[in-house]
């Protein structure tokens, strides 16, 4: 099976669509441990991504739509997470360079370059409370199912899955990195806001891509 142009755009407006459903809910977890604006942030970057998705519709591959939308949010968005995310992008576009069919290697690369391109840019460890404790479990498990013979659909529910308990699972860490890592051992008890729009992100390829094979 693989992923076409048209499922990739899909992918990032089902991703927009939570975040804008869920912007509160992302900001009232930021107002606990940082400054009450990573909802509002992140709508933004990506409400402007899809109007740029809007007005070039089917003129790029996966490679130049991710660039793109790495772009708009380094652009758009300021503060830790949009050029974080920005980041995420555009490795993830780099590795899509030239496809317009994606296979479920394909996104397994992506996502690892994805992953190393905030790793690069930010410096957090699994642990650090960011969202890199959502990513790098969603990256793990994709891999490990694939590498086990699991469908593209039971390989990415596992990814969504290992997020979403990667996510979780940043409600008892103190804070290393970041806005949140300024209050010590204060920042324990609340869920990361970065961790959990990226479960969505996980989420969203699983219930875009889950069906297709
Ligand atoms: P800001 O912290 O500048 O207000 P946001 O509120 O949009 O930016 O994003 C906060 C989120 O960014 C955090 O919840 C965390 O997941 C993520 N984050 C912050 N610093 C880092 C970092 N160094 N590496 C990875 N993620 C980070
Ligand atoms: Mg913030």
């Amino acid at each position: 099976m693989s992923v076409g142009h048209d499922d990739v755009v899909t992918w990032l407006r089902t991703f927009a669509a939570e975040v804008e459903t869920n912007k509160e809910y992302l900001t009232q977890l930021d107002a606990a441990i940082g400054d009450a604006d990573h909802g509002i942030n992140i709508n933004r970057g990506m409400s402007a991504v899809i109007a740029k998705v809007d007005a070039e519709a089917g003129e790029q591959d996966d490679g130049a739509l991710l660039k793109t939308a790495g772009m708009t949010l380094v652009s758009t968005v300021g503060g830790a997470g949009g050029p974080l995310y920005g980041r995420l992008f555009l490795r993830m576009g780099t590795a899509f360079t030239g496809k317009a069919e994606l296979s479920p290697g394909d996104w397994a690369a992506a996502l690892e370059a994805g992953v190393a391109g905030v790793q690069d840019r930010g410096k957090a460890e699994p642990g650090d409370k960011t969202m890199i404790d959502a990513l790098v479990p969603a990256r793990d498990a994709l891999k490990e199912a694939l590498g086990g013979g699991a469908t593209f659909a039971d390989a990415l529910r596992q990814s969504a899955a290992a997020a979403e308990q990667g996510m979780k699972d940043t409600i008892p860490l103190v804070a290393r990195k970041g806005r949140a890592s300024y209050l010590g051992e204060r920042s324990a008890g609340h869920q990361d806001p970065g961790a959990t729009s990226s479960h969505m992100l996980i989420e969203a390829a699983a219930e875009t891509w889950g069906n297709s094979g």
